[in-house]
C-alpha cells in the first residue's frame, strides 16, 4: 500500500505534475508526457506508453482509484442524450449528461455532490450539499463524455447497442457546468478545471464554448471576471423582483436584483461577453406578464440573451411546468419589449439549459439508493418512478 493518498492527475495542474515527477525523481519533461495523454483523455498510467515501465507502476498504484464508476447510463432521444451517473471512491454520485448534435457534442457537469442553494423548485437542492468536487472530479466528467464519443465506451462499459453512432463530432466542442451544484460555490475547482479546458495545451476549448451557469453569487462572479477568462457567464434568474427571486431563488436575500444586475454589468465590461440570463418558466408563478415586462427590462438594459426553460416537473415539488398558452404569451410579450429570447424544449432533448437535476435518486442493481438521494427519504420512490421514465429523468 502506497503512504501517499489517491492522487487523481486531473486535480494537478502543470505546476503540480511537474512537482509530482521531481516527488518521484523523475526529470520534469516526464510532466508533459503525462499531461499529453491526460488531454487525450487517457488516464490510464499503463496505456502512458512512452513512460518507462517502473514509473507507469509507481503511478498506477497512486492513482488507483481516482477514476469514477459508471453506476447507470441511460440513452434517450434516439442516442443523441447521454446519462452517466459517476460514482467516486467514496460513494458520491453525480450526473453528467452529454447531448449530441450534428455539429457539436456538448456535455453538462456538475460541480457539487448535491447544493447548498435550496432553489426549491430544483431536485439537486432537495438533498444539501453532500460535499465539493476537486477540480480533477470536474475535469474527469469531460473525459468520460471524450471517451464515449471517441470509443462508445466508458471505461471496461460498453455503452450498448445505442451506442454513439448516428453521425456528429467524435470530441467534445462545447462545455456548460449546469450539472448538480453550483459552480461559483466551489470557484477554485471550477476555475481550475475551467484552466484545463480552455488551455491549447489542455483540451483546447474555445472560452466561447465553455458556460458558466450560476444562481447568482455576486462576490465569486467578480472574482471570475477578474481572471479574464472569456468565458460565457449564465445567470439564473427565474425571477424579476426581488418579493418573487427571494422565494424561487433564496441567495437573492443576501444577495438582491439590483447587485446581481451590476455584477453581471460589471461582467460584461471586464469580459466583453454577452450574457444569458436563464429562467425557468413555472405554471402560474413565474409565467405571468407582469414578470416578463420586468425580465425584458433588465435583459434589455444588461444586453443579456434570455432562455426560457420550461420547468421540468419535480417530485416533491408542487409547481408545474407552465401551459402552452401561457409560455407562447410570455415569448411574445418579450419579444415585443424588445428582448432577445430563445424557448428551449426540455424534454430531455435540448437538455443544454439545464441538466442533473433529475437523477438524484436511482437505484443501483443491488437495490440500494445512491448517497445523492438519501436526504430524500420518503420522496424517493416518486424520485425513482421518474428517473426511470422513458427518457431517464427528463434532463
Ligand atoms: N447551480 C447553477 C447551475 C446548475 S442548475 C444554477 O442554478 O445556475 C442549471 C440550471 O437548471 C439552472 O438554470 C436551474 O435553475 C435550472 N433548473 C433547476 N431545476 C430545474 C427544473 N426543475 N426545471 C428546469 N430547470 C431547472
Ligand atoms: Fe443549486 Fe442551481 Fe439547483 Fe439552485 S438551481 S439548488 S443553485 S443546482
Amino acid at each position: 500500500m502506497s503512504v501517499i493518498s489517491v492522487v487523481d492527475l486531473y486535480s494537478l495542474d502543470r505546476e503540480g505534475l511537474v512537482s509530482l515527477m521531481a516527488e518521484l525523481g523523475e526529470p520534469r519533461f516526464r510532466a508533459a508526457q503525462v499531461a499529453s495523454w491526460l488531454v487525450r483523455g487517457v488516464d490510464d498510467p499503463h496505456r502512458m506508453t512512452d513512460l518507462p515501465g517502473a514509473l507507469r507502476e509507481r503511478l498506477a498504484e497512486m492513482t488507483a482509484g481516482s477514476t469514477p464508476e459508471l453506476v447507470a447510463h441511460r440513452v434517450a432521444d434516439d442516442g443523441r442524450t447521454h446519462k452517466f451517473l459517476l460514482r467516486f471512491a467514496d460513494g458520491e454520485a453525480i450526473e453528467t449528461v452529454l447531448m449530441r448534435y450534428p455539429r457539436r457534442a456538448t456535455v453538462c457537469i456538475s460541480t457539487q455532490a448535491g447544493c447548498a442553494m435550496g432553489c426549491p423548485f430544483c431536485a439537486t437542492g432537495q438533498a444539501g450539499l453532500r460535499r465539493q468536487l476537486s477540480a480533477g472530479e470536474i475535469v474527469r466528467q469531460v473525459v468520460v463524455a471524450q471517451q464515449a464519443l471517441a470509443t462508445g465506451r466508458v471505461g471496461d462499459v460498453e455503452l450498448g447497442p445505442a451506442g454513439l453512432e448516428g453521425g456528429g463530432p467524435d470530441h467534445v466542442t462545447n462545455v456548460v457546468y449546469m450539472g448538480m451544484g453550483e459552480p461559483l460555490a466551489n470557484l477554485d475547482a471550477t476555475v481550475a478545471s475551467v484552466r484545463w479546458l480552455h488551455d491549447p495545451e489542455g483540451f483546447g476549448l474555445s472560452a466561447r464554448s465553455i458556460t458558466v451557469s450560476t444562481v447568482g453569487l455576486v462576490p465569486a462572479i467578480g472574482r471570475l471576471a477578474d481572471l479574464g477568462l472569456p468565458l460565457t457567464l449564465a445567470v439564473s434568474l427565474h425571477a424579476a423582483t426581488d418579493t418573487l427571486r427571494d422565494e424561487l431563488v433564496p441567495i437573492n436575500r443576501t444577495h438582491p436584483l439590483v447587485e446581481l444586475e451590476d455584477a453581471v454589468q460589471a461582467y460584461r465590461a471586464r469580459t466583453r461577453r454577452r450574457v444569458t440570463i436563464e429562467w425557468c418558466l413555472i405554471g402560474d408563478v413565474n409565467d405571468d406578464l407582469v414578470q416578463a415586462d420586468a425580465l425584458a427590462r433588465i435583459a434589455r438594459r444588461v444586453r443579456a440573451h434570455v432562455n426560457v426553460i420550461p420547468m421540468n416537473p419535480t417530485p416533491g415539488v408542487r409547481w408545474k411546468e407552465p401551459t402552452v398558452a401561457r409560455t407562447q404569451a410570455f415569448i411574445a410579450r418579450l419579444e415585443q419589449a424588445g428582448a432577445t429570447v430563445t424557448l428551449r424544449d426540455t424534454r430531455g432533448r435540448d437538455a443544454e439549459a439545464a441538466c442533473g437535476q433529475l437523477l438524484a435518486a436511482r437505484t443501483l442493481g443491488d437495490g440500494s439508493i445512491l448517497p445523492a438521494a438519501r436526504g430524500a427519504a420518503g420522496r424517493v420512490d416518486a424520485l425513482l418512478s421518474v428517473a426511470e421514465g422513458p427518457s431517464g429523468g427528463g434532463r
